[in-house]
């Protein structure tokens, strides 16, 4: 009788534990097709070991109506990042695109968009008002999901260069840059988007994050060598007209694995990552509650503020989600614009996507399509 109580005992616990985990896995984010989409592809086009993988995700491609560049957008490479995937979403939802071509992957990391830190008592889901009612997302994590692939080595040697990375990064998909068809799951995914960047001839990639506030390369937007001339003017541009700061970071050349790094090593196609301040991400902080992901405020940051231990200036106003995505979309507009500028022959042209001011005043939310008017196949569920 004893043994039966703590056998059903622990069956609950399971259960209890369980499965909340299992629909969070399970969980789909609408996504609906804007006024730009032209395709809607799978990243296994480019690379065929995804096919029928957890880590097999959507791309979404907006073809313009004129001829010119192309552009490759990717939020949720980090999926406790969501500046990233939000921006993208916003991007799908909204852009036309006059010339060139835009490729947008919303869930880059789409098994880590399934994975948690409990932990760190990381919330699962994230809600976003919007003028209709509220869009649910998945909170994830930095890394897949060990469901998808494992186990983890003990020390990850990266493909091709043999350095020694940190056994988790195996797991990161900004650490398993380029990829290898063959390879662990998550280079797999690298090797889809260098594949796709190579044979679209695909001339910017955009890679879309949040990174802490007490971390030094945050509120910035990396690039290497070949990118840097772009990312500066961007970076003067908007502080002189849009009247934020995003500074400019500079590749590490020894430092492998990186989508900033082996992008641009590895094809023709100029990389940038960009970083928007996240406080959630941050260590010293209270609890990590959806209020303080979304608003970004915390009394433990605003007093090591003052004690000059952040990275960016921080206020009672804290760092909220509108600003970090609005941020992230005028920077990339601002790539588009002064990539074009230089390269007359292949113009990018977008249309409609909001810009810093834009998102901030009038909120995320109200950029994002409510999925129940869309038209008949206009919704992808990710
Ligand atoms: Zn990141």
């Amino acid at each position: 009788m004893r043994k039966a109580l703590l056998a059903a005992g622990l069956v609950g616990l399971v259960l209890w534990g369980g499965l909340p985990l299992y629909r969070h896995r399970r969980f789909g984010v609408p996504i609906v097709k804007g006024p730009g989409v032209t395709d809607v592809r799978r990243l296994s086009d480019f690379s065929p070991g995804l096919k029928g993988t957890p880590a097999d995700t959507w791309v979404f491609v907006l073809q313009g109506r004129e001829p010119g560049g192309k552009a490759l957008i990717m939020g949720n490479t980090h999926s406790n990042e969501p500046e990233g995937m939000l921006a993208a979403l916003i991007v799908i939802e909204n852009a036309v695109v006059e010339n060139g071509t835009l490729y947008v992957i919303p869930f880059f990391n789409n098994s880590g968009s399934r994975n948690t830190r409990a932990g760190d008592g990381y919330p699962l889901y994230f809600d976003v008002a919007t003028d209709w009612g509220t869009r649910r997302f998945r909170y994830g994590n930095r890394d897949a999901s060990p469901l998808d692939q494992w186990p983890d080595p003990d020390v990850y040697i990266h493909f091709p260069d043999r350095q020694l990375l940190s056994y988790i990064d195996v797991r990161n998909t900004n650490r398993t840059w380029p990829g290898r068809a063959d390879g662990p799951l998550m280079e797999r995914v690298t090797f889809g988007a260098m594949e796709l960047l190579r044979k679209e001839g695909v001339d910017v990639a955009v890679d879309v994050h949040g990174a802490e506030t007490m971390f030094p390369v945050t509120n910035c937007i990396v690039a290497p060598e070949k990118s840097v001339k772009i990312a500066t003017l961007a970076s003067l541009t908007v502080k002189a007209m849009e009247g934020f700061e995003n500074h400019v970071e500079p590749s590490p050349a020894g430092f492998r694995g990186l989508s900033h790094r082996e992008i641009g090593d590895y094809a023709e196609t100029m990389p940038f990552l960009l970083e928007a301040p996240i406080p959630f991400l941050d260590q010293p902080t209270g609890p990590k509650t959806v209020r303080f992901l979304l608003d970004g405020k915390d009394p433990f940051l605003l007093s090591l503020s003052k004690k000059k231990k952040l990275f960016v200036p921080y206020d009672e106003s804290g760092w909220p989600l509108e600003k970090r995505v609005g941020q992230n979309l005028s920077v990339t507009l601002e790539i588009f614009r002064q990539f074009t500028k230089k390269t007359a022959a292949r113009p990018i042209v977008v249309r409609d996507v909001p810009r810093y001011a834009d998102v901030v005043k009038a909120g995320v939310g109200h950029f994002l399509a409510d999925p129940s008017r869309a038209a008949a196949g206009g919704v992808i569920v990710n």
